[in-house]
């Protein structure tokens, strides 16, 4: 199942307490569903759970009987569609006259979502309808596919209202609206009554977060591994060369430790040398000396 779908699900099976909260939940998945006009009321859904529970809003609401179609899948891979439907003309006028939409222009009933309690349903039944979510395993995105500019609006209106900043583009004929972070997802997801789902969001979130740390650390310490390996066999090279051309003796006493020292430890770094030195010597103090062999080195060479 993918996340969207256990968002979905979860949000469907909320039993609200109060008859407004229904209304509320019910006027929202009516004017964020495929059509609502008086030629058509209907909403499309893949997800049984979520036509039935329009079906049964509408008839227990209204008393207005909405069918539920099931269209086949073509593939075995495509998920079969349901259409619910109200066919009936008159029907269809008293449900909008039920939610005190205007049958001619598009009318907001704001008195419907006067209380707080019902914004957050009304916001479930916009998301039951027409809404879907990305896994957050791959990316934060969620996001509403509206056919209507106006309702568009008004629904980033309402998620401006309730403090999550959402974007808003067009696709095809449609509008989306949509929210990118996690925290603007977890909010809603919460807000709506999806609170498991938002847990759940926030735990892959916390275990993304500490993948990514330790991947970065560990990068870190690769480079730095690197960094001293590639530093030490230059400065392994010309103790060596010193030592074939010239014997470690030529050096002066305070190299000659430090050469020998670097010789037998080629693998550490500047500061576990100084470590094991025991000669009190700074991490830059060491890097002098050894930076000093190489020079050395470097002149025989040349006059050789
Ligand atoms: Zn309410």
């Amino acid at each position: 199942m993918t996340f969207s779908e256990k968002v979905k699900n979860e949000l469907a099976s909320i039993e609200n307490k109060k008859e407004c909260c229904w209304k509320a939940q019910a006027y929202g998945m009516l004017l964020f569903g495929k059509n609502c006009s008086e030629e058509a009321i209907s909403l499309h859904t893949v997800n049984k759970k979520i036509a039935d529970l329009y079906a049964d809003l509408l008839v227990s609401l209204t008393g207005c009987i909405a069918s539920v179609t099931e269209v086949g899948q073509e593939t075995k891979e495509e998920k079969a569609l349901y259409i619910v439907e109200i066919d009936d003309p008159d029907d269809r006028r008293e449900v909008l006259r039920f939610f005190g939409c205007g049958t001619s222009t598009k009318h907001f009933e704001e008195s419907i979502i006067e209380r707080d309690c019902c914004l957050h349903t009304f916001l479930r039944g916009a998301f039951l309808s027409c809404a879907s979510i990305t896994d957050p395993n791959k990316e934060y995105h969620l996001e509403f596919v509206i056919g209507d500019a106006n309702l568009a609006a008004l629904l980033c209106d309402l998620l401006n209202k309730i403090g999550l900043s959402s974007g808003s583009t067009v696709r095809k004929s449609s509008r989306i609206v949509y929210l990118k972070e996690s925290e603007n997802i977890e909010d809603l997801l919460t807000f709506m009554g999806a609170v498991k789902s938002s847990l759940e969001l926030m735990n892959i979130k916390i275990l993304k977060d500490v993948r990514n740390k330790v991947n970065r650390v560990t990068n870190c310490e690769t480079a730095n591994i690197e960094k001293t390996v590639a530093a030490s066999s230059m400065q392994v090279k010309s103790i060596e060369w010193i030592m074939t051309h010239k014997g470690l003796d030529y050096l002066p006493e305070e190299l000659k430790t430090v050469a020998q020292l670097r010789l037998e430890n080629p693998e550490l770094s500047l500061s576990e040398l100084c470590e094991i030195s025991g000669l009190g010597l700074s991490r830059s103090g060491m890097n002098h000396r050894l930076k000093k062999i190489i020079e050395i080195a470097d002149h025989l060479k040349i006059k050789m």
